[in-house]
């Protein structure tokens, strides 16, 4: 199959199954793994943070991330459009008592700056005490101007305030500057990074922090139910997904920037090529065109697509040039009948 609905499908690398068996292992609720404190340990130095923590999935490395910053009643700041606010099931006001304060995203995915400084709340009794501004990128496959995070920075550092990135795909929006990964977490306090979208590890993501944030982070995934025993078989897939699979990510941005540009050329499909940043598209499709259809049709050559008036198409390493190639003549054939 060709799938193109998320890098989330990725299949680990015959190095990392192998990595896996042959994978040291400890009780990590006691510290004892020696293939997770690897992992933790490499990020940390990697990212340029003291400390990290190897979690089961992003959301739950984002869910840590407010229930460490924030106490209850606190409140975070986030975009409208923000995985922590939209995609993650209502988490931190669930089970951390953290109210969201969503903001615009802006055509780039930024926050204005200005939508920020008001959104801050006074010391008073009547309002949530705002803590935190949490930031994404890649975010929609955009990547946030470095000269933004350092302005975000700046001001949350000038309010007060502590800054998290969810840095799900981070690696993207390095690969997609040519910088490393720690030239955009350096303007943050904390980051959360998947392990598991086009880094391809079958499961994990990380959090970076200082040792106290880490610190109040193992005990909330605990409490969560995220304390993994022999969790390095996924942690030595996990390092592999950093020292081997971050640089092979601009193939799929070529790809993605690839197919937008081929499907853009056809009548029925809106493409905003600007927007096309790093391994996603987003495409348009015109009124006449049966989605329903479109995407039956490709289901039967063997190409997978979630439906929807704009889709979002997702490139990703069990995606060649040859596949992008058969995407596009399958849809030129089924758009002619
Ligand atoms: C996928 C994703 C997450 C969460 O990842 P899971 O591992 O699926 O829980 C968080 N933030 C962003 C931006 C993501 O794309």
């Amino acid at each position: 199959m060709i799938d193109l609905r998320s890098d989330t499908v990725t299949q680990p690398t015959a190095a990392m199954r192998l990595a896996m068996s042959r994978a040291e292992v400890g009780d990590d609720v006691y510290g004892d793994d020696p293939s997770v404190n690897h992992l933790q340990e490499m990020a940390a130095d990697m990212f340029g943070f003291e400390s990290a923590l190897f979690t089961c999935s992003g959301t739950q490395a984002n869910l840590l991330a407010l229930m460490a910053h924030c106490e209850r009643g606190d409140e975070y700041l986030c975009g409208q459009q923000a995985h922590n606010y939209k995609f993650e099931g209502g988490g931190a006001a669930v089970l951390g008592s953290i109210q969201p304060q969503p903001l615009i995203n802006q055509i780039d995915g930024s926050i204005a700056l200005t939508d920020i400084e008001a959104a801050i709340k006074p010391d008073d009794i009547h309002f949530a005490r705002t803590r935190l501004l949490s930031l994404e990128n890649t975010i929609g496959g955009k990547v946030l101007p470095q000269h933004y995070l350092a302005s975000a920075q700046a001001l949350a550092f000038n309010r007060g305030l502590k800054i998290h990135l969810d840095g799900a795909r981070v690696a993207n929006a390095a690969i997609a500057q040519n910088i490393a990964i720690s030239d955009i977490t350096a303007h943050f306090d904390s980051v959360s990074i998947c392990l598991s979208k086009g880094l391809c590890a079958p499961v994990g993501s990380l959090l970076l922090g200082d040792e106290r944030l880490i610190n109040k982070a193992i005990r909330w995934r605990k409490m969560l139910g995220g304390g993994m025993r022999q969790a390095g078989v996924l942690a030595a897939a996990g390092t592999l997904a950093l020292t081997e699979q971050v640089q092979r990510l601009s193939e799929d941005h070529d790809n993605a920037a690839y197919l937008a540009q081929q499907l853009s050329q056809l009548s029925e499909f809106t493409v905003d090529l600007t927007a096309v940043q790093t391994n996603m598209l987003f495409v348009t499709l015109a009124p006449e065109v049966d989605i329903e259809l479109l995407v039956a049709r490709c289901r039967s050559e063997g190409i997978l697509m979630s439906p929807g008036r704009t889709m979002r198409l997702v490139t990703h390493k069990d995606i060649s040039r040859k596949d992008i190639d058969k995407v596009i003549r399958i849809i030129k054939l089924h758009l002619q009948s």
